[in-house]
């Protein structure tokens, strides 16, 4: 089987991590028509794409960052899952950096490459592991590997916020008389958390 350079399959543009043959970018900084997001973080997730593919739980930041009308149409992909798109194959792999983050890798011929996003190896219960992913090309992010971030042990900086009280001081005060309508938030969870199905619009609408 023929061998792919890796720039042939990835390259840094002005855009972002460009896929030529896949015809995509890895978390654009400018509008796109095709974009793959690795985390629901603002400097990786950005509104104004024509098709975005994620996973369910950046797709719902997203939503609720940026409003319904975030990008043309969106397609949720599970760990695992593979979508092709000619010659190539994209795969999303838990990184372990915060809720529905993933790795991207990207195969094409007999070369795969994994663009990490954000990703931590630390045990985090609000998300999944980090996994080890078998490729030829590894593209890490580096943002926090400058020796100024020094991260504590999470329990240890857990334990820094205030703890809950009962008290009745601390009780937010009860909605009673005019102008306390029940009117729900516009950024309301309802709109779009974790727990609520995607529209079934999205993935029809989906370009891949
Ligand atoms: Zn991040």
């Amino acid at each position: 089987m023929m061998h792919m350079r890796p720039q042939d399959i990835l390259l840094p543009v002005a855009a972002g991590l460009c896929c030529k043959p896949g015809g995509f970018h890895i978390d654009p900084v400018r509008p796109v028509e095709r974009a793959v997001i690795t985390h629901g973080h603002s400097d990786h997730a950005r509104a104004g794409h024509g098709a975005v593919l994620a996973t369910q739980e950046t797709l719902d930041m997203m939503r609720l960052r940026y409003g319904e009308n975030f990008a043309g149409s969106t397609q949720a992909i599970r760990y695992g899952e593979e979508i092709r798109q000619g010659d190539v194959t994209v795969t999303f792999h838990p990184a372990g950096h915060v809720l529905g983050s993933a790795q991207i890798a990207v195969s094409c011929k007999d070369t795969c490459i994994v663009a990490s996003g954000d990703y931590k190896d630390a045990r985090d219960p609000t998300c999944t592991p980090f996994e080890l992913v078998p490729c030829d090309v590894f593209i890490t992010e580096a943002t926090f590997g400058l020796p100024v971030f020094r991260h504590g042990d999470a329990a240890d900086e857990a334990k820094k916020l205030p703890a809950p009280s009962r008290s009745r001081r601390h009780r937010p005060p009860p909605i009673s008389g005019r102008g306390a309508s029940p009117t729900p938030s516009p950024r309301s969870p309802r709109a779009g958390c974790a727990c609520v199905p995607a529209r079934d619009s999205a993935a029809s609408s989906y370009r891949w």
